[in-house]
This record gives structure tokens, sequence and C-alpha cells, in this order.
């Protein structure tokens, strides 16, 4: 005998973004791609705020290791003994739930307190918490108001954490009231849809990204050419306005449709198939820098609730740098890192590093600066004797994506972005594709596994640490040198008789 499947929070979420998505992971799940370390680093960190909050309910009893049947029936028993039950579950015909904490109230009734790793209150956890509220209603339990606890992102860390301070608890039961209009629809049609034979016809649309990114995006946007007009720069409700009238490549974007500059000169370069260089722009850009050069890339990891004394919840904390230096006009660089050895802080060790190294006087050139401005802000707030330093170092920074966003320059093979990814292989033969590390995100997840250890169990060895080691050490170094290499093909462009301004006709 076949059972009619349940509707769970995380798939009525999942409903709510899509119904598409929600059938696909009850019929097609193989079509779903696995979970990737980032998602599951997510949950694994969400888990450890959870446990925290815990401590702040010492006499709850905890549902969390029982199997389904288990739990629903444990959980009914335990509501008598009016203590917080953690991730108690109720099922309500094909509908089921467990709240993060139960909390008996005075009056015989029950708040929902849920929590979360974020540090303010989402729409989706007010959708979140109207779902667990309607389900527990429906199973008999009277809810008196219901509460998010979420990070104060104001916290910083002083010894033991301290969850009272930690976490800020918001009553949000008006909000879910309202949430909870029309909820018995939508739970029926998403019921309805689930158990029907076919997909249901959803074309890709906004809410493929919203809340969160859809991990079907690759399936369903597969049949998009591929320089799409998804790819105009800052142009989302622009691409799914000529998506709609069924205009679907840059190309075939029509002369007289409304764009901004950086768009006319993105479809100038598609069609004309050149790419788009202004050498004034350049060359100002070009005239900012003094030497000595330096070009620095920070890499970074961030935890939910804080490791190291002086730092808040969700904080970049810096365990790499690369950082090369060119002394003298036509002089090669000097190449200078640092990568954090074990779980330990080097936050003292890096600004002092970089103080030496930095010295007083040159153009520090960094891509995307506000994450190196914060990091060096950080720095400074934390060792007060930096901090005149810091403030200077600041000012010496320089943008190396601003010519790119400004388009100075631009390549159709850029895709309409101006990251260092997309513009290092634009411009030069070089690219991060055959890195074992190619972004900032794998880096600082590999060195967070191989260096604090995994939460599911995954143990590394000490050949797996010195190769992960050995693929930071050159992937940092490649954001700095792809620097250099930008700023010498740039310098060409603008004294190269063979590359002339590109007038765009408009
Ligand atoms: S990619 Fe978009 S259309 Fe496809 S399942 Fe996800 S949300 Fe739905």
């Amino acid at each position: 005998m076949q059972y009619a499947p349940l509707l769970t929070k995380s798939k009525y979420l999942n409903g709510l973004q899509c119904h598409k998505y929600l059938w696909m992971l009850l019929n097609e799940a193989d079509k779903i791609p696995e979970t990737d370390e980032g998602t599951q680093y997510v949950f694994e960190q969400g888990n450890l705020v959870g446990e925290l909050a815990k401590k702040l309910f010492p006499n709850g009893k905890g549902f969390e290791s029982m199997g389904f049947k288990e739990n629903i029936e444990e959980s009914q028993k335990a509501l008598f003994l009016r203590v917080p039950l953690f991730e108690a579950g109720f099922l309500a015909g094909r509908v089921y739930a467990k709240v993060d904490i139960l909390e008996p109230t005075e009056d015989n009734q029950w708040n929902i307190v849920e929590v979360k790793s974020s540090t303010s209150v989402k729409e989706v956890h007010i959708q979140d918490v109207s779902f667990q509220k309607y389900c527990y209603e429906k199973a008999g339990i009277k809810i008196k108001n219901c509460f998010v606890m979420y990070i104060n992102n104001e916290y910083v860390k002083n010894g033991e954490i301290d969850p009272v301070q930690f976490f800020i608890r918001k009553d949000i039961s008006s909000e879910v009231e309202k949430e909870t209009i029309g909820m018995e629809e939508r739970i029926n049609l998403m019921l309805k849809n689930m158990s029907k034979r076919e997909i249901p016809d959803i074309k890709i649309g906004k809410h493929c990204n919203s809340p969160y990114e859809c991990p079907l995006k690759e399936y369903c946007w597969d049949f998009l050419p591929e320089n799409n007009v998804f790819q105009l720069y800052r142009g989302r409700d622009k691409a799914f306005e000529l998506f709609e009238s069924g205009i679907l490549s840059m190309k075939d974007i029509p002369e007289d449709c409304e764009l901004d500059e950086k768009q006319k000169k993105q479809i100038y370069c598609e069609k004309s198939g050149n790419p788009f260089i202004d050498k004034k722009g350049i060359k100002e850009f070009l005239n900012t820098l003094h030497y000595p050069l330096y070009f620095l890339d920070f890499e970074t990891y961030t935890t939910a609730i804080p490791l190291y004394d002086g730092t808040r919840p969700h904080q970049h904390i810096p365990f790499q740098f690369s950082l090369h230096i060119i002394e003298k006009k036509s002089k090669s660089p000097g190449h200078f890192s640092y990568l954090t050895d074990g779980a330990i802080d080097t936050r003292a060790v890096i600004i002092q590093k970089l103080k030496e190294l930095l010295k007083d006087s040159g153009s520090i050139l960094v891509y995307n600066q506000s994450f190196e401005q914060k990091i060096f802000t950080d720095l400074g707030e934390y060792f007060p004797e930096y901090k005149q330093w810091v403030d200077e170092t600041i000012k010496r920074m320089v943008d190396l994506i601003n010519p790119f966003r400004n388009f100075y320059y631009y390549n159709s093979k850029q895709k309409g972005s101006a990251s260092i990814k997309s513009v290092l292989p634009a411009l030069t033969n070089k690219s991060y594709s055959d890195m074992e590390i190619s972004n900032g995100g794998t880096a600082f997840l590999k060195y967070f596994y191989v260096t604090y250890g995994s939460l599911v169990g995954r143990k590394t060895t000490p050949e797996e640490v010195q190769q992960v080691r050995n693929a930071l050490e050159k992937y940092c170094a490649l954001d700095t040198e792809a620097m250099i290499l930008i700023i010498q093909k740039l310098e060409k462009l603008v004294t190269d008789n063979n590359f002339t301004t590109l007038k765009i006709p408009f």
C-alpha cells in the first residue's frame, strides 16, 4: 500500500517558492543536485545555534533523535509535563511539523519559539512559523504567541558565549496571524499538486531566486542560449520583461529597447563581436596608481557563533593573505603570503605582517574594495594600536573592479559580470577553471573543514590537510597575480595603437 506524502514545513516553504520544485522533490528527486558543502555548512551552523538556544530552556525535553513515529507518540505524551519541548512533532492529517521550542505558558497554552542563525527576522521565517502554528492548532495544541529567536549582530564574544546576550527574541504573533490568511487553501493546493502524475507547468521567473536560489535552476534554465538576456548588467527586471516577450538571446534585443548606457555597450559588443575600450577612462584610472604597487587579497571564514574573543557573529575572520609587490615600473613582482596553520586566531600576526609589508606609501590594489576594507576596519577596531595605520592604509586602496564596473572595458566573454573570475579570462589567456580551489567560498569551506573539523563526522588525514593548504596557496596567489595581469593588459590597451576607443553609435 502506498501512502500519500506528508507536507512538512520545509516542503511547504519549497512549495511556496514553486509548486514545480515541490513536485520534483517528491517525484523526481534524482534530478535535484546533492546538497553542496556550502549548504551543508549553513545547516551545521544552524544546528550549533539551535543547541546554544536550548541553554535558555534548562529544563527542556528533547525529541530530536527520535524517528517519525516515536517522535509523534512521545511528543503527545510529553504535553502534560508542561516543560519546554525541543522538536516535538505533531501530525494533523497530511501536515506534519516540529518546532524548535514549544514553550509552556502559565495559562495552559504554548508559545512557538523558532531559532534562526540569521541576524534579522525575514519574511520566510514568518511563513515558516505560520505553517507550524497551523499544524499544531489543527493537532489540538493551543498556541498563545509566536517568537523568533535570532542572532544579535552586535554581540561581541568575551569568554564563554552568553546565550542571553547572543539572542534577540522577537514576538511575531501579529505577522503570523496575517500570514495565516489563506493558509488552508495554499496547503490543500500543495497536497493536491504533490499527488498529481504530471509535473506542474511552471515557467522560470523571479521566484527561482527568492527566497533562495532554487537547486533546480540548472535544470529549468538549461534551455536558455549561452549569451542570454539574463546576463544584462544589473538588468534583472528588464531581462524578465524581454523573456516574457519571447526574446532570449542578447543578440535579439531590438535597437529601440530601453537600456542604460552600460547595457547598450554590452549589446553592441555582443552584436559586433568586439570588446568595448574606453582609453580615456582606463588612462584616468591608471593615473591614480602610485608606486610601489601592492596587490592584496584576503581569504576569510565566518561562523554564526564567534570562535574568538573580540569577534561578532558572522564576522569575516581572515586566515590567509596573498600580496604581490611591484616596487618600480618595469620591475618584477615579489610575492608574500600567509596561511594560518591550525585552529588558532592569527589576526594579530596578519596585521603585524601586513604593516611590515605594506609600509606607508604606494597604491594598494584590491578587487571589490568593500570586502578588504571591512577586514582592515575590523582589525583596526580590535587592535587600537594599529588604528591610525589602518585608517591611512584604507585611503591608499584602489579598487581594480572600477574600470570594469564603469565599463571602461567590456568584452562579451564576461557575460555581464565585472568579477575577477570573469574579467581575467576575458582579458588574458589565464583563468581559474583548472584550479583545485577556484573561488573564495570553496577556499573558506576547505580551510574550515581541514582546520576545525566537520560536524558530520568527516575525518581529515595529514595528507588531505597538506593538499588543501597547497591548493589554498595557489588559489590566493592567483587572485593577486590576476590583478597584475589585468593592470598590464589595461596599460597595453591605452598605449597600443592597435586598440582604439570603440565608438558606440547611440
Ligand atoms: S528553477 Fe524555478 S521553475 Fe524550476 S523548480 Fe526551481 S523555482 Fe521552479
